[in-house]
């Protein structure tokens, strides 16, 4: 017989609804200083701007507080369908909305990581710490290459 598997569907394995406010009480981000904060607020009088964060996943440095989306690095759906994990979680005191297990990435990062596990989890994980550098150096990558071919060439021509 070709039983589905069983999902558990605890609280402990459900999503909060107060997941969001907890990640942020509890990870302030990179504060922007006030006077930084009311220079941004004149240009982009719509936004709201508190602190930076950077996406673990792309290393996206990220400014704007409603666009920032909680991610669980181990994704709700996984929880429930893998053994090992819903033991895990079963032991923390918020589940899988236990605060370990979230992280603010960005909208795009979020939407392309779905359920996957894997690498996705370590990024989740240690990303925040490597994926901003990575970012940053391959920036300046293409920028030397760009200003190299416009430049580059033409010296002493
Ligand atoms: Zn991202």
């Amino acid at each position: 017989m070709n039983k589905k598997p069983y999902i558990e569907r605890t609280k402990t394995l459900k999503r909060s609804h107060d997941y969001r406010r907890r990640y942020f009480e509890h990870d302030k981000g990179w504060q922007i200083p006030p006077s930084v904060q009311g220079f941004l607020l004149k240009v982009f009088p719509n936004k709201a701007f508190e602190s930076l964060y950077f996406c673990p996943y792309c290393g996206r440095v990220m400014w704007d507080k409603p666009k920032i989306v909680v991610d669980h690095i181990h994704s709700i759906r996984r929880v429930q369908y893998t053994k090992h994990l819903r033991e895990h979680f079963k032991t923390l005191p918020d589940g899988v909305n236990h605060i370990s297990n979230l992280v603010a990435c960005c909208v795009r990062c979020n939407g392309k990581k779905g359920k996957k596990g894997g690498l996705w989890v370590f990024r989740g994980i240690y990303g925040r710490y490597f994926m901003p550098i990575i970012r940053l150096i391959l920036i300046l990558s293409v920028l030397t290459i760009v200003i190299f071919l416009a430049y580059g060439t033409t010296v002493n021509a």
